[in-house]
């Protein structure tokens, strides 16, 4: 360790701080909270000040719950399924407003991942909201009234949805989109954040070139490291869903984008190439859109590495120098830190086992990619799994102990080539990628993908990252697979939900777990803090669900009970975590007999079921959040056909699959459904 590299203290960007000017109220304000009283020798006192349940379920499945709340001027501004906005009394919790865009429920079949919103942008009286359905929505903060509203999408015969936050870069407010598993384009718009006229959008990669010319001079850059014969009708993806990062010294937007589509480099771009600005942290000016610089994280990803993880610019010293920097643990493993005015790579070191890449090159600032990432021939193990190192849950930065608080996923995937080929809305992303320890899921002990490997895990784990000595700080092991993201305070405190219902809190310098609190409901978004008439309240989304909402684990909050939304705000004193009702196990239900099909409609059934259906709706009697298709009511399956294909139940996010499934096809899956049950019958999980 070098003597003149530490961690810079005092020059913690002002987007963290109360010391703000103008205070852009983002999301990346809320995973630091710069002052308070809760320590770690009261935490052990911290009780429930309040909590909301209010939030607007469709149907009977519960979703997830995935934003941060914003608190501005004693009111917090908080997000639930659906794309709707509560607006509460911070001190009390009573609703002040609820804005419900009333989305379009077959929206939840363009989503990889569940009905999720992630949270609002608030600035100068106004509460922006995206939703699910594309829109941008703009309102007034004291009311809850819409002052305008935005399409966001470009082409709505495709996949495109949202489930991330706008984030206001000066004068415009910036959105991204998801997709990327659906076979959309990415891209991200801003708005004039008064009036909703669009200002710019940029194209994260390039469009079919018989559809017109480029977009600008980024896009015809991009083009060059993409095959002339690319599959451009199956749009490439790179959506940027969830990361956004101002820089309001240098007016500079700062995206981080998704993954291709497909998945395997070899069916989106068969000559190869880098396919910019795929997986990518990409700088942009924030009046015109146009790009400052990029740095790919993956180039020519083959294993759904997004670069969507969040962002934190902060200022460090480092080799002696203080750099201003962007950071960011995207799924590849890696742990990024650039100079964020210039786009110099400074480092880029392991925080989780790696295996798709030896390590990356800081000359030419490339990964140097191994044989064991390449699965187009045969089945390989690779790690991070197509959940990354680090997934969506934000990680936090503490300028206080110097170190980022990783919410890290420690495990690998056997990726192979689907048998069938790539089908946009389908299941089927071109590759399928099992966990190797998860029967459930799809998981196998193939002792020949397995040789020579380090042995699976399937392990969450809290990393305290050091980014400037490049290496582990702690590591706690306290939590199961899949866990929320972090927060720190100015008191050395990290907090983190978990799935197993818990809140933890750690002593951010040693890693001790000082306290933990029961909620009874799985936790995935990051907690926040906020301080009224001297009292500190610490606020925490709960409710499992997005990309795990699909087959529950053992361990899991919503295994054992009923997996509500609500939101629960904590301060010292305060009382015990209300437990919810516990889950009551149901029967299997025989379908009725005039439904039973031929062997051969069986079989049909079943492989349409795992194209189709297999996303969200797991095997028989296996817990999840959706419904299990084993256990409908006699009633139901009398209008089998109208939800499958005339989408009754559109409203609760069962879209009507009538674009590609035919009266035949729906009764081959029905057949299936009522054929007797054979266990494990389902096939591989698969997640984005
Ligand atoms: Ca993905």
């Amino acid at each position: 360790m070098s003597a003149g590299i530490i961690a810079g203290l005092a020059g913690w960007h002002a987007l963290a701080g109360t010391q703000a000017p103008d205070p852009q109220w983002a999301l990346e304000t809320a995973y630091h909270y710069p002052e308070g009283q809760i320590d770690a020798a009261s935490v052990g006192k911290l009780g429930v000040a309040w909590e909301f349940d209010g939030f607007v379920v469709r149907g009977r499945t519960n979703r997830g719950v995935e934003a941060t709340p914003v608190v501005v001027d004693g009111v917090m501004y908080a997000t639930g399924p659906w794309s709707v906005v509560y607006a509460l009394d911070a001190r009390t919790g009573r609703l002040l407003w609820q804005y419900d865009p009333d989305v379009d429920g077959s929206f939840a079949r363009r989503t990889c991942c569940d009905a999720v919103n992630r949270g609002v942008a608030v600035v100068d009286g106004t509460v922006y909201v995206a939703t699910l359905d594309g829109y941008l929505v703009a309102l007034d903060a004291k009311t809850g009234k819409p002052l305008w509203k935005a399409d966001t999408i470009t082409d709505r015969s495709r996949s495109y949805a949202i489930t991330g936050a706008p984030r206001v870069a000066g004068n415009v407010v910036v959105i991204g989109n998801g997709g990327g598993e659906m076979g959309v384009r990415g891209y991200a718009s801003a708005y004039d954040r008064r009036t909703g006229k669009l200002a710019w959008r940029f194209f994260v990669v390039p469009g079919d070139p018989q559809a017109g010319p480029d977009e600008s001079p980024d896009v015809t850059e991009a083009r060059k490291t993409w095959d002339p014969h690319s599959a451009w009708d199956l749009g490439g993806g790179g959506t940027p869903w969830d990361s956004i990062v101002y820089d309001p010294d240098t007016n500079t937007v700062y995206l981080g984008t998704g993954n291709g589509s497909p998945h395997p480099l070899w069916l989106r771009s068969p000559a190869g190439g880098d396919n910019l600005y795929l997986s990518s942290i990409v700088a942009l000016d924030a009046d015109t859109g146009r790009k400052k610089w990029h740095y790919q994280t993956t180039p020519g990803d083959s294993w759904d590495y997004t670069a969507t993880q969040n962002m934190i610019l902060a200022d460090l010293d480092i080799g002696g120098k203080r750099r201003k920097v962007i950071m960011q643990a995207p799924k590849n493993g890696f742990f990024y830190v650039l100079d964020r005015l210039t786009g110099e790579l400074l480092s880029a070191e392991k925080y989780t086992t790696v295996t798709w890449a030896d390590r990356v090159d800081l000359k030419t600032g490339r990964p140097v990619i191994s044989d064991q990432s390449n699965f187009s021939e045969k089945a390989k193990l690779v790690w991070p799994s197509e959940a990354g190192g680090h997934n969506w849950p934000p990680m936090s930065y503490s300028p206080e102990t110097g170190l980022v608080y990783i919410p890290v996923l420690e495990a690998p995937m056997i990726f192979s080539m689907a048998p069938t080929p790539y089908r946009p809305y389908s299941n089927v992303q071109g590759s399928v990628g099992a966990f190797p320890t998860v029967a459930s899921w799809g998981g196998t002990q193939d002792a020949s993908v397995l040789a020579g490997q380090p042995a699976p895990r399937f392990e969450q784990v809290l990393k305290a990252w050091d980014p400037v000595k490049q290496k582990v700080a702690w590591t706690s092991r306290v939590m199961p697979f899949w866990s929320g993201g972090t927060m720190t305070t100015s008191n050395g405190l990290v907090m983190q939900g978990s799935a197993d219902g818990y809140l933890n809190i750690y002593d951010g310098r040693s890693g001790t777990l000082l306290h933990r609190i029961n909620i009874g409901t799985g936790i995935l978004a990051s907690p926040m803090s906020y301080t009224i008439d001297g009292t500190q309240y610490v606020a925490v989304a709960a409710g499992f669900g997005g990309a795990m909402n699909r087959s529950f684990l053992p361990g899991w909050a919503a295994m054992d009970r009923v997996n509500a939304p609500r939101l629960l705000v904590f301060r010292i004193g305060g009382d015990q975590p209300r437990l919810p009702p516990r889950v009551v196990a149901t029967p299997l239900v025989p379908a009725p007999a005039r439904f039973r099909g031929s062997e051969e409609q069986v079989r049909r059934g079943q492989q349409l079921f795992a194209h189709n259906c297999l996303r969200c709706h797991a095997s028989a009697d296996s817990p999840g959040g959706y419904p299990d298709l084993w256990k409908m009511a006699p009633e139901t399956h009398e209008v089998f056909e109208q939800i499958v294909l005339g989408g009754a139940y559109s409203y609760a996010g069962m879209a009507s699959f009538a674009d590609v499934l035919s009266k035949d096809d729906a009764m081959a899956i029905h057949a299936y459904l009522a054929a007797p049950v054979k266990k494990d019958e389902a096939g591989a999980k698969t997640m984005h």
